[in-house]
């Protein structure tokens, strides 16, 4: 390793924590729309971690997770290698309090990353790229679900040998429910962050926590000892794992079913809980009338579970209200394939 890491405008000599930006894009105005980023280079060799926050602008309790083990946890005499941390991801999205960048509507975890010369949230991909995930060998990608009933809960794609190994250690010393899924990368795959880094064979281990607008337990918890755990597994601080708890787990290997949606539109009364299980047929939700009239009964179509009950478009905003039209995403269902 060398002794010096540059992560955009921040150099951090071996056994130093600094702080800057990810130079990012421009405004009208010339204000300057820069990625935040903290390094620490441990004292010792070891991997490069990157922990990632807030990539949808709503989801925040990443920044709390970073803050605590960059700032409180771990502290560079104890650290075997690097940990970039990176609060907030699309700060085009943060800045409105959105989704997705308020400039264009995009998604920077879903558009092009290889694009120097591409649109603005491709610009902020291409910029994440190029400073930050390429630079790592495991990335911890958090995210949030609105609601603070959902399932805390971790996905990863088993379907690329370079990276099954890592993916299946990162998801077992995380410790919370662990949906899989092995759709092997193909040729045409967009060069989305998440694409590139299955190519180059970095793991990428997407961590959901709960009731995202706000920073609470459990989610601050649970994420700073699931990222602890990442580190001890992977030899980058001392310690043994330790086992999540205060949160509904579905152990073993489960499975995406899919999103149910509504087909009428109007307000939503929830009759299951995120983590209980659900047989096929059984009404999961009702969707009424401002008359109180019933609409329709939402039925889970499997054998299985609900993990988040977002209640929104697909792409904006979810979870605004909990009321739905035709389409909207009701819940995200999955399966227990084996303990
Ligand atoms: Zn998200």
């Amino acid at each position: 390793m060398p002794d010096k890491i540059t992560v955009g405008d921040v150099t951090a000599a071996r056994g130093e924590l600094k702080k800057g930006v990810i130079k990012g894009v421009e405004l009208v105005n010339n204000a300057s729309i820069d990625i935040p980023v903290l390094v620490m280079n441990g004292a010792e060799d070891g991997p490069t971690l990157l922990l990632m926050s807030t990539q949808h602008g709503v989801e925040i309790q990443g920044v709390e997770v970073i803050r605590r083990v960059m700032r409180e946890e771990v502290s560079p005499a104890g650290l075997r290698g690097t940990i970039i941390g990176i609060p907030v991801g699309n700060p085009l999205a943060f800045m409105h309090h959105q989704y997705l960048s308020w400039i264009d509507n995009l998604d920077v975890g879903r558009e092009r990353a290889d694009r120097p010369e591409g649109n603005t949230t491709e610009r902020l991909a291409y910029a994440l790229w190029t400073e930050a995930w390429s630079k790592s060998d495991l990335i911890v990608n958090i995210h949030c679900n609105t609601r603070p009933d959902s399932l805390v809960y971790q996905w990863i794609n088993v379907g690329n040998p370079d990276t099954r190994e890592q993916l299946e250690r990162m998801a077992e010393a995380f410790g919370v429910t662990t949906i899989v899924s092995d759709s092997r990368l193909t040729d045409d795959a967009p060069p989305s962050l998440g694409n590139m880094a299955a190519r180059k064979g970095i793991p990428v281990i997407l961590e959901e926590l709960i009731d995202g607008r706000w920073i609470s337990e459990p989610s601050t918890s649970v994420g700073v000892r699931g990222v602890l755990n990442i580190m001890k597994a992977f030899n980058m601080i001392d310690g043994d794992p330790e086992p999540q708890e205060g949160i509904p787990i579905v152990p073993g290997v489960n499975r995406s079913h899919g999103i149910i949606r509504a087909n009428r539109g109007g307000l939503i009364r929830l009759l299951k809980k995120p983590g209980e299980f659900i047989e096929k047929g059984e009404t999961l939700a009702e969707i009424y009338d401002l008359y109180g009239d019933l609409l329709e009964e939402v039925k889970m179509p499997v054998d299985g579970y609900v993990w988040a009950f977002p209640c929104g478009q697909s792409l904006g905003t979810s979870g605004s209200l909990q009321a739905v039209q035709t389409g909207a995403n009701i819940a995200y269902a999955f399966t227990h394939e084996e303990d």
